[in-house]
């Protein structure tokens, strides 16, 4: 299949498509290159004959029509996205523009292409969204998100993701454009931009940095490991229903203080600091304003109707990806120097 994939240069996106060309299918990867990109993370695959990168912003309807008119995709994986929450505390304009405004112009620039090629029920527009849509759950385990659960997003991050994800339901209602849409929890492992959790925990210990935790640690987050979110992704794409959206979680629910302590205790293991435990650098800082306090997948349709479960556990999915962040120092140090990284982002000060 001949696959435009947005936001390629990212973390989702690149394992997206590095996954895609395993496959056999065509990629086009459109990406604007904003401070999160790294072409490095498709290193792998830029030489392959089946791949192209276009550099175009999704806010520039021109750009998109020229990508359509040369590659003609048969389907458009939308990733491409401001996705730091603490970034969207203090500057949602960004927000706004590239998540709500930038899924509009290229909606409207696939509509148009489908309409042009006689409306093939086959194209699929995939839109890539967040669980933090559905807000924030209260502890008790057996309430979980699913596909039905009203949208109540809390951030200017989530109620951008929430108004794209309207965007494409309208655009399917209205004019008939062949959509799938899905709401996955948060990601982890190789790729992961420096500025998030995890990569922030094991850069700040190997550097013998305080390690931050907001507030007292217990917001819950379901994680879910990139490489099985790229393998759903397409399982999506080629099997899921028209005009259905699948939830996509881990299964793997850890408040941040455990998720932290599971890190030192992997660093303790794989990096002994000279004495004591990366445990001890753990320092809890003012929280987020609004943080939401649980996020929890059902994964009942995703599992059902398509037949997909996470391949790993998030003990094995966070050893991986140490082991990774150690064997790649030449890549996250060079993301170390970019605007804001390493820096208390979104505690609602600015503005
Ligand atoms: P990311 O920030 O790592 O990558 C986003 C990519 O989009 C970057 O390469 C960036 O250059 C590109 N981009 C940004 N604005 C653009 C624009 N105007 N035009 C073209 N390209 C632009 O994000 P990610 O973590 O890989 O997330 C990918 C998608 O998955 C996003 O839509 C995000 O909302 C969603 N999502 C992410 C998570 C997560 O845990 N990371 C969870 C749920 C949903």
């Amino acid at each position: 299949m001949r696959l435009l994939v947005t936001g390629g240069a990212g973390f989702i996106g690149s394992a997206v498509v590095r996954r895609a060309i395993a496959r056999g299918h065509e990629v086009i990867n459109l990406d604007a290159l904003t401070y999160a990109a790294c072409l490095e993370n498709v290193a792998s695959v830029a030489a392959d004959p089946n791949y192209t990168f276009v550099k175009a912003d999704i806010r520039d309807r021109a750009a998109l029509d020229a990508v359509f008119a040369d590659h003609a995709p048969e389907a458009v994986m939308h990733l491409a996205a401001e996705s730091h929450v603490d970034r969207s505390i203090d500057a949602p304009g960004t927000f706004i523009e590239t998540n709500i405004l930038g899924t509009f112009h290229l909606l409207e620039a696939a509509r148009a292409q489908w309409q042009r090629r006689g409306r093939p029920e086959a194209f699929r527009f995939h839109h890539i969204s967040t669980d933090e849509v559905f807000g924030s759950l209260p502890p008790d385990p057996e309430v979980k998100f699913t596909e039905e659960t009203p949208y109540d997003p809390r951030s200017p991050y989530s109620a951008s993701k929430a108004g794209s994800d309207h965007l494409v339901r309208a655009w399917a209602a209205t004019y008939g454009l062949p959509v799938v849409l899905s709401n996955c929890s948060n990601n982890y492992g190789p790729y992961h931009f420096p500025e998030k959790l995890i990569p922030v925990v094991i850069l700040n210990a190997l550097a013998g940095r305080a390690i931050p935790v907001y507030g007292d640690g217990s917001n819950v987050r379901d994680w879910l490991y990139v490489e099985d979110h790229a393998e759903a992704l397409l399982l999506v794409l080629q099997k899921g229903v028209p005009g259905r959206s699948y939830n996509i979680g881990g299964e793997n629910e850890r408040s941040n203080l455990e998720l932290v302590r599971m890190i030192c205790a992997i660093l303790d293991e794989k990096a002994p600091r000279a004495t004591g435990s990366y445990s001890d650098l753990i320092t809890f800082v003012a929280d987020r304003p609004g943080h939401d306090a649980r996020y929890a997948i059902a994964p009942g349709r995703i599992r059902d109707e398509l037949g997909w479960r996470p391949s790993v556990t998030v003990e094995e999915g966070l050893d991986c990806t140490v082991q990774w962040y150690l064997d790649n120092r030449d890549w996250w140090q060079a993301l170390q120097a970019r605007d804001g990284v390493g820096q208390r982002l979104g505690r609602g000060e600015g503005g």
